[in-house]
């Protein structure tokens, strides 16, 4: 039986099983991007509640670990099967709190139940090797072990199923996992505990702490209980999680900031181009870390290319999320779209031509315009930055080699997108291109079979795959020998 929105609505910290306030009492206000009203309330927890979430953490793991997997696989099973059962309540309180459109939420609960419920079968063939051995009398066994206790941060863009890509490998091994939300969103990851615990999942396993990112993430990273950080978010505060976790050589996981180019040839077919490139850059009104930031499109097909795209943009339905038909909601937060006007009046004042939007919009709070912008050169600050906004920045290129130049010109290495019927041409770009992830005429890539991840600045470890299992394994080699 789906549960109400009003039951999954908890504004009560979760940790070792029970729901729990601040042990100062101190509450924070949520609001609504899309509206500025508060929704509710959480607790401005601190390190302490935070060191005894990883306690509990701790004291879980020797009899979660030593389950069977098929016993983890059946809880998670049934915890991926219950957010399917509440995938109505659970969009809405993503959109409340987030502000993407309510079809794209329950496409976002969707994917995490679906990683969960990948993660759960996975586990249960996370094989070990027995190696031909070097002396006579001995054996070499190779097992996989769970790391320990982990420690998750997450971000606010998809506030349940970057909790779900992480949770899912990691209890499904044996893991046990102490989560820190984003403050922007903290009800998606509290209506996950509230179905983790309705599934079964045992106290103490699945904690999740909520407030002061700066009192929460020292403990996260300096507990010398906790094995393993893994975080999303942006770069400079993954690093500096990184070099805190160095102090007591944590395993990492790090998924950090993107700077996508989206290349388009002079072969492509330019339809699938456009609608690929619009999702790409427009979900989440371009707040992901994986939206086109820099599109590149080939001199031959520039000028079509840029009025298609202009028209399908102008097709978007900029407002509140929950009302039908939106395909386009606010901006996070007030710093999130000054962010993207100070860069789009950077590079129009630098000579780029606005052929769509290019301001704020009429609704006013936190909506943009979806934009579209020709005549990029480089200088503007929006090809070096993250936009994480419904702007797409076009520049024209003439060759092969100049597009390869120009994508990898970038600290970043996430994800890269190429359109082009020349198969040879598609091999030779994914090869040439410095990113963990490149979709080859298709603008969207993340599923629970495959490695999500980047290379350079955009982080270590992927998430996903047989691979994303790997994050949450120690290898063990024993030698037996008196045999
Ligand atoms: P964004 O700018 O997209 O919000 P951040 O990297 O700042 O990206 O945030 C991603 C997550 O990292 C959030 O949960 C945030 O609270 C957390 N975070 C930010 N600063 C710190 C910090 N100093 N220590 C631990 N976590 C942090």
């Amino acid at each position: 039986m789906p549960l109400d929105q009003a039951s999954l609505f908890r504004q009560l910290g979760y940790i070792d099983g029970a729901w729990v306030p601040a042990d100062s009492g101190a509450v924070t206000e949520i609001d609504d991007p899309a509206t500025g009203k508060i929704i509710g309330t959480v607790p401005d927890m601190g390190a302490a509640e935070t060191k005894r979430a990883i306690e509990a953490a701790y004291k879980a793991l020797p009899a979660w670990s030593a389950k069977l997997a098929k016993e983890r696989y059946d809880v998670l099973k049934r915890w991926a099967a219950l957010m399917m059962e509440n995938i109505e309540p659970l969009a809405r309180i993503m959109v409340l709190e987030q502000g993407k459109p309510l079809a794209e939420a329950k496409g976002e609960i969707t994917i995490g139940a679906a990683y969960i419920d990948w993660y759960a079968e996975e586990a249960r063939r996370s094989y070990g090797d027995i190696v031909p051995t070097h002396k006579s009398g001995t054996r070499i066994l190779v097992s996989r072990q769970p790391v320990g206790v982990c420690a998750a941060i997450t971000p606010w863009n998809f506030p349940s199923s970057m909790i779900a890509r992480k949770v899912g490998p990691a209890l499904a091994v044996g893991c046990t996992m102490v989560l820190k939300p984003a403050p922007q969103t903290p009800y998606s990851a509290l209506a996950l505990a509230a179905l983790a615990e309705e599934a079964g999942v045992p106290k103490g396993v699945f904690s999740v702490v909520v407030g002061d990112a700066a009192k929460i993430g020292p403990e996260l990273t300096g507990n010398p209980l906790v094995r393993k950080l893994t975080f999303t978010g942006s770069t400079p505060v993954g690093k500096m999680l990184m070099a805190q976790c160095a102090a007591t050589m944590k395993k990492l996981s790090l998924e950090l900031g993107g700077n996508a180019p989206f290349i388009v040839f002079d072969d492509a077919d330019v339809d699938a181009a456009v609608q690929g490139a619009m999702a790409s850059k427009y979900r989440n009104a371009g707040q992901t870390c994986i939206c086109a930031n820099r599109v590149f499109v080939q001199a031959g097909i520039y000028d079509s290319f840029a009025k298609k795209y202009a028209e399908a943009a102008a097709g978007l339905k900029v407002g509140n999320g929950l009302e039908a038909g939106i395909t386009s909601g606010p901006l996070i937060d007030d710093k999130a779209i000054a962010k993207v006007e100070g860069l789009v009046e950077d590079a129009k004042s630098k000579g780029a031509k606005v052929i769509l939007g290019g301001k704020r919009h009429s609704l006013g709070g936190r909506f943009y315009e979806p934009t579209v912008l020709t005549d990029i050169k480089p200088g503007m600050r929006l090809l070096d930055e993250e936009i994480f906004g419904p702007v797409a920045p076009l520049m024209k290129f003439e060759a092969e080699e100049d597009a390869v130049r120009l994508a990898n010109d970038t600290p970043f290495g996430l994800a890269a997108y190429v359109y082009t019927k020349d198969l040879g041409r598609a091999f030779r770009m994914s090869e040439a291109l410095e990113y963990g992830m490149v979709a080859v005429n298709e603008g969207i890539l993340a599923t629970p079979e495959a490695p999500f991840g980047g290379i350079k600045e955009s982080g270590v470890g992927r998430e996903g795959g047989h691979q994303g299992l790997d994050e949450y394994l120690e290898t063990k080699y024993t030698l037996m020998g008196g045999i």
